[in-house]
């Protein structure tokens, strides 16, 4: 589903952020990208959905060089969580979730039942959080809607960078079980960067140790645990 052949980022500072990387990414696959801070990990996050264009190599989502692709559309089929996901404060939880759905012309009654979906799968009763402002949320329930934004049009690729880093670890570890739950039912192509080993032995099929830009290892968090 997601290819890196050959890729690296050189910032205009000549800072090599990404050094050769070479990683394929099955679809329904959760990877977990970890390694010191500063090796490359959002870089190559961001370089998917063409934040960051890369300077070497191509890079391929469901089998489409993403350069040959328009980088607006490209972003509607590739939902993007960070740390401290903005909500828009001005909108409702409904509002905010149905944002890629809006723009791609779905139609009202669709977009409903999507968002009262959403939320249940997040354990959030519709008729309570819909009309919700984002300030009248915990930051665990912020965090959760960023993650139901992203997920409201179905993208084929959904990138997270260390969309759990800012909360308590109470709630850290139930948006955590929330995913693996998740990732039992709808199969998503994730990229979750962390730099939590315990965070990443938890959740991913398959763990990626970066460093200075490149891969270090790969394997299963069972693998992972047996050999460290
Ligand atoms: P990580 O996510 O693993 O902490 P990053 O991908 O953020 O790593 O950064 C990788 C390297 O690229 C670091 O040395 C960082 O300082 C550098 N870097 C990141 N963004 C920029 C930028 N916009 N301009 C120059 N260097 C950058
Ligand atoms: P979490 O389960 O994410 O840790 P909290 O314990 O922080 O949630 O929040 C408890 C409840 O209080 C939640 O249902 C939340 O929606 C509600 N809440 C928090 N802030 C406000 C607010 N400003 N107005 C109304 N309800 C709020």
């Amino acid at each position: 589903m997601v290819l890196f052949e050959d890729v690296s980022k050189v910032y205009e500072d000549g800072t090599r952020a990404v050094d050769h990387l070479n990683l394929e990414i099955a679809k329904g696959e959760l990877v977990v990208l970890i390694g010191p801070s500063g090796c490359g990990k959002t870089t190559t996050l961001k370089m998917v959905n063409r934040l960051e264009d890369c300077t070497e190599g191509t890079i391929k989502v469901g089998g489409q060089d993403i350069t040959k692709t328009d980088p607006v559309k490209l972003r509607r089929n590739i939902g993007y969580v960070i740390q401290e996901t903005a909500l828009m404060p001005h909108l409702s939880v409904a509002e905010n979730i149905a944002t890629v759905p809006r723009l791609l012309g779905w139609k009202k009654s669709k977009i409903r039942k999507r968002v009262d979906e959403l939320l249940e799968m997040a354990g959030l009763d519709p008729a309570i959080y819909r009309y919700r402002l984002p300030d009248q949320l915990s930051g665990g329930q912020k965090q959760r809607i960023g993650v139901l934004r992203a997920l409201a049009a179905d993208p084929e690729v959904v990138l997270m960078d260390e969309p759990f880093g800012a909360l308590d670890p109470i709630a850290r570890e139930k948006l955590q079980n929330e995913l693996i739950q998740l990732q039992k039912t709808v199969k998503k192509t994730i990229i979750f960067v962390t730099h939590d080993m315990d965070e990443a032995l938890k959740i991913a099929d398959k763990i990626v140790l970066m460093r200075r830009g490149k891969i270090e290892q790969v394997g299963s968090p069972e693998d992972l645990q047996q050999n460290p």
